[in-house]
């Protein structure tokens, strides 16, 4: 058994396993959030998270720190192509020419010729714009400024439009899951059209770390709960980028690669499922 300091958090043995997009790009399983992490303070969190060993950094033009994410990842000293970056185009800019636009903004604001992902945040459905937006998302793509384009907070109605009006599946749809909101429809949809599955909020803002259940499997596996519910995303396919500004917990969430759930426990954790959502559905927003 290896000591609790280890497992919890020190040295970091492993890099994230990559999952392959369906344009063949590959991204960083496991990933660091950045939303609710001031700008002042971004940066710093930033430059941690790519010393633990995080290449995964998901931000939004919405979070307001996009420049301080940039600033981090250009002075890292790392290669470009080591770190991907995703970004996210803001409520309010569907129409084609303020997409098109909004985009330019997010690369001058990270200061970087290119983003790895670009994602519409919201479907805005009372707005009704997304596929414009989408249709921008592709002139992006098609420019190489994107390597891939996806969607996030879609449901599978959203993504039937964008199947029957448009011409590029998104590589991924990034939406609320966690052990209280499994998401098994939009999940499935997503499997079997060739859209990866990405989980924000993926411990629920630590919603999820009382939790019975998942205490107790994580006392049988001598792991945190954070550790083991991010073990179960893993395990399920999904991509995941928890936030800390912590380091000690974004050591904690990226030792998750040396060791296993059994099914058992995959299938327990899936059923505390309860519809319990932190954030907005997508048909509610705007
Ligand atoms: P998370 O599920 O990652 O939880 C983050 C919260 O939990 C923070 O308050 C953090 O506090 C706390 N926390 C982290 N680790 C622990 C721990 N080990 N024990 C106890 N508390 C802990 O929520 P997020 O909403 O941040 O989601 C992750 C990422 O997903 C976001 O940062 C963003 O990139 C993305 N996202 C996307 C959305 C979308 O609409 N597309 C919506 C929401 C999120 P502390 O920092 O103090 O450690």
């Amino acid at each position: 058994m290896a000591d609790s300091a280890t497992r919890r958090g020190g040295p970091v043995a492993h890099a994230s396993p990559t999952v392959t997009l369906n344009n063949g790009v590959e991204i960083p399983q496991l990933g660091f959030g950045s939303y609710q992490i001031e700008p002042e303070d971004t940066a710093r969190a930033v430059r941690d998270a790519l010393e633990v060993g995080y290449r995964h950094i998901d931000t939004a033009e919405m979070y307001g720190n996009e420049a301080e994410v940039g600033e981090a990842v250009r002075a890292s000293g790392l290669d470009r192509s080591d770190v991907f970056v995703t970004s996210k185009l803001d409520n309010g800019s569907h129409a084609r020419d303020d997409a098109l636009a909004a985009f330019d903004r997010t690369l001058s604001e990270l200061g970087l010729d290119h983003v790895d992902l670009f994602l519409i945040h919201w479907p805005l459905p009372r707005e009704d714009r997304y596929v414009e937006a989408w249709q921008a998302l592709e002139e992006v793509h098609r420019s190489g400024r994107a390597r891939a384009i996806g969607v996030s907070n879609f449901a599978p109605h959203h993504l039937e439009r964008l199947a029957e009006e448009t011409d590029v599946v998104p590589a991924v749809n990034q939406i609320e899951v966690h052990p209280y909101l499994t998401q098994d429809e939009t999940r499935a949809y997503g499997a079997e059209h060739g859209i990866a599955t990405e989980a924000w909020s993926p411990i629920a803002q630590g919603k999820v770390l009382d939790d019975p259940t998942i205490t107790e499997v994580a006392e049988s596996h001598g792991r945190s709960p954070a550790q083991v519910t991010l073990r179960w995303h893993l395990q399920r396919g999904d991509i995941v980028f928890p936030k800390s500004s912590h380091r000690e917990r974004m050591e904690e969430h990226f030792a998750v690669f040396d060791f296993d759930l059994t099914d058992d426990e995959v299938a327990r954790i899936r059923s505390l499922d309860r519809d319990g959502r932190t954030g907005a559905a997508p048909d509610e927003m705007g």
